[in-house]
């Protein structure tokens, strides 16, 4: 038997791509996606300027999802910034250092080192073996907080009108806006999640950032984006016979998006209802129909997500009360546009899942349950 067996077992997780970024033409750079897809991973050659705020399409939905081998300091500063899953940097020495300062995970010495498969299998341990957030080390410092709600601060509820907070989160949550500025950001309606919450010192984003709610001790409101309600109310209208012909869906009006809920419908006939959304919304101008999870969400077709509402909440925390870092926790697919915005204002990450998953998040932490023991830390 060999003495030194390297386990090598197929990793759980694997980048949907490698893209391999210069930020200028390189001699060689080429021939270096082949030898990824000859791992059976796909790859493509870019240059750092195709990645400006975000990857380029396909990549740009699910940045988490792809890593990258940065050839210069740019190209990792760009893919970092970008939410790229993995970002890793091709060098040694004094360029390899600078690599690192600018967001390489780790390092290949030489493209030979490719083979070896390292910064696939680095893709799949990173999401494995996500650590919890140290956050007594942010005790007693500027850092804001900003959660989601549901499977966040609250369990996941059979249905969206079952959310409860836990009184014992409250509690943590009192005792925290005290000494933090703090926000919870849904994709559930601003009225509901504010009832839900009752906490008027915090911020508030609903409707997955449509709508901004500034704290009680804020004296300037939050702009909203206004004229879309009667064109909302109007597909309302038209939606509301859906029901009647496709059994067990359930529309619902979130005043800036509406929802249509499929989970008790029965599968043969969702495909169905999804023809029947589409065909009348088609009807309207200005509004997107997006897929989640067992619903359809028809919104208007603006730059607006869980991201842009992190961006616009912190810039105003700071613009009142000074500099501060966010951190934002969050356990849906929804939460990585809001991991990927406080990466980009130098914060962090925190992932509410029982098991990893690719991520934009640097850190995870179990559940509701665990992330109120961790909250603990910040308050002895
Ligand atoms: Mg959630």
């Amino acid at each position: 038997m060999p003495e030194a067996v390297v386990d090598r077992a197929a990793p759980t997780w694997q980048p949907t791509a490698v893209l391999v970024v210069s930020q200028r033409p390189r001699p060689g750079l080429g021939r270096i996606p082949s030898m990824f897809e000859a791992l059976g991973v796909p790859a493509v050659a870019l240059q750092a300027g195709q990645i400006g705020g975000s990857l380029p399409p396909p990549f740009h939905g699910a940045p988490h999802e792809v890593a990258v081998l940065a050839i210069d300091p740019e190209s990792a500063r760009a893919a970092w910034l970008a939410g790229a899953g993995l970002v890793a940097g091709l060098g040694s020495g004094l360029h390899g250092a600078a690599l690192r300062q600018a967001g390489a995970e780790l390092l290949l010495e030489a493209p030979s080192e490719i083979g070896s498969g390292s910064l696939l299998l680095a893709y799949a341990e990173k999401f494995a073996n996500l650590p919890p957030p140290a956050l007594g080390a942010w005790r007693g410092r500027p850092v804001a907080l900003m959660f989601d709600f549901d499977g966040t601060l609250a369990p996941l509820p059979q249905r969206p009108a079952d959310g409860v907070l836990p009184a014992a989160m409250r509690e943590r949550l009192v005792r925290l806006l005290a000494r933090h500025p703090l926000a919870v950001v849904s994709g559930r309606a601003l009225a509901d999640l504010a009832t839900r919450l009752a906490l008027p010192a915090a911020y508030l984003g609903g409707n997955h950032g449509l709508e901004l709610r500034a704290a009680d001790y804020d004296p300037e409101p939050l702009p909203q984006p206004a004229g879309w309600q009667p064109l909302l109310d109007a597909v309302h209208e038209r939606l509301a016979g859906l029901p009647a012909e496709h059994p067990g869906c359930v529309v619902e009006h979130k005043g800036l998006t509406l929802a249509v809920h499929y989970r008790q419908v029965a599968a043969p006939a969702v495909a169905a209802l999804r023809r029947a959304v589409v065909r009348a919304v088609a009807g309207f101008d200005g509004l997107l129909v997006e897929t989640g999870r067992q619903v359809l969400e028809i919104r208007p077709a603006i730059d607006c997500d869980k991201g842009t509402a992190v961006t616009r909440l912190h810039e105003r925390m700071q613009r009142l009360l000074g500099p501060c870092t966010p951190v934002f926790f969050g356990d849906d697919l929804a939460d990585e546009a809001a991991f990927r915005a406080v990466r980009r204002a130098g914060g962090c990450g925190v992932l509410i899942a029982d098991t990893g998953r690719p991520t934009a998040a640097d850190y995870r932490l179990d559940s509701p349950e665990a992330l109120l023991a961790a909250l603990d830390a910040l308050l002895v």
